[in-house]
């Protein structure tokens, strides 16, 4: 099924190829979009463009119902409501807004609690949030390997402790998190739990009713959707009680002079018009990963990352960040090239027209646990082939040739 079948679903590998045909390994960055999607979104913009706050005519009705039919696909993908539901312009929009949602929450000396594997986006937020309400800001470290231990988790969270966020899966060492057993210490001392599922909400099956957290958030753009669309999950009884962060049309029960009421959510946390071409191509995109099957795309990008990793672990100079439970890990890669800067190396393989992430990937906490400046990380999806990682292995000992001293 995984053959290069696939990639013909997806114009840009057409659009891009040369000489050599192009092998994307950028997908914990963007991933690309198969035509199905496209043609939703440009559907929307040709045929039926309209908000879906004006209405009664018919391209505003079948705006709504396109919309709404999105919201249904995403709370069925993660096993949620559709009022538990917030379209947000991405991750890191969402993270923001559910740390600006929990803020009336905060008083001086609670503590909130993030990990040092994670992306800025579910760091910076809470550092912020902690310094504006004087709360304590807690880091939990990792294990030599850059995982994180659940008995650090266990032995950190406690009655101070008011909000515990985490990453599901490492952007950077594709190292899983038990969310699970995390948001059950989260539960268990009165904290809310936040996950970021940037890394496992378009690769692996979630169901936030198993994973029993109170937030998760993740980007249409990493699962096969265009950009600028994200995802808020919320469990129902804290959207209905927190108070909106963000004011103005489409969110309100009543306004008068002296004060406004919200509508139920998702609404009420859906201020102005949305990024409704968004949405519609996320539902899109979650259609064909359907097809295709969530569980089936999870094995094989798992296979070809193991595959890169050994490979890889054969070229002089090579080292791997990899966690020690080959078990736990999903379909990313990262290394370095002794003595070599890694934005060097990737500008070996894009010559060979090959594209991959090079830097700190937005992880510096991780980065100073490793004592490194940044890495080369290739992160896999379902469009990947074995022959992808033949080439990549090729030209990463190419490299190592070339800047052999
Ligand atoms: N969290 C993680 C784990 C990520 O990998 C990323 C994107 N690299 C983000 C958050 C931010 O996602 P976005 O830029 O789509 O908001």
């Amino acid at each position: 099924m995984f053959t290069n079948n696939i990639k013909k679903d997806f114009p840009l590998f057409k659009a891009q190829s040369g000489e050599k045909p192009f092998v994307f390994l950028d997908n914990a960055a963007a991933s690309q979009m198969p035509q199905a999607v496209i043609n939703a979104v440009t559907e929307f913009y040709a045929a039926y463009k309209a908000n879906v706050h004006s209405g009664i005519y018919a391209i505003g009705t079948r705006a709504v119902e396109a919309y709404e039919g999105a919201r249904k696909k995403v709370a069925d993908f993660l096993g949620a409501s559709e009022d538990e539901i917030i379209f947000t312009s991405g991750t890191t929009g969402s993270l923001n807004m559910v740390a600006r949602m929990l803020e009336p929450e905060i008083s001086a000396g609670d503590e909130i609690v993030v990990s040092a594997m994670e992306h800025h986006s579910n760091f910076i937020p809470w550092q912020e949030l902690a310094k504006r309400k004087n709360a304590i800001f807690t880091v939990l470290p990792l294990e030599a390997d850059g995982t994180l231990s659940l008995q650090t988790v266990r032995e950190t969270v406690g009655p101070r402790t008011k909000i515990i966020a985490i990453t599901h899966v490492s952007h950077v060492t594709g190292s899983v998190n038990d969310v699970r057993e995390i948001c059950a210490a989260a539960k268990k001392a009165g904290a809310y739990s936040v996950v970021d599922a940037a890394q496992s909400a378009p690769h692996m099956s979630i169901n936030v009713r198993e994973i029993d957290c109170d937030f998760l958030a993740f980007s249409g753009q990493k699962m096969l959707g265009p950009t600028g669309i994200g995802v808020l999950y919320g469990k129902k009884e804290h959207l209905a009680r927190l108070d909106p962060v963000v004011f103005g049309g489409g969110m309100i029960r009543d306004v008068s002079m002296d004060k406004s009421t919200w509508a139920d959510p998702p609404q009420k946390f859906e201020a102005g018009t949305p990024h409704i071409a968004g949405a519609i191509g996320l539902g899109c995109a979650i259609s064909y990963i359907e097809q295709i099957g969530i569980g089936e795309i999870e094995k094989h990008e798992r296979a070809l990352a193991a595959k890169a990793r050994h490979a890889l672990s054969e070229i002089p100079g090579v080292r791997l960040y990899v966690p020690r439970n080959e078990k736990e890990l999903a379909g990313i890669v990262s290394f370095t090239l002794e003595g070599t800067h890694p934005h060097d190396v990737a500008e070996v393989l894009s010559r060979e027209n090959i594209a991959v992430r090079a830097g700190h990937h937005c992880a510096l906490p991780l980065m100073k646990h490793f004592g490194i400046s940044g890495t080369v990380r290739a992160s896999f999806y379902l469009y990947n082939t074995e022959d992808d990682v033949r080439r990549l292995a090729e030209s990463v000992l190419k490299a190592a040739n070339i800047f052999k001293t």
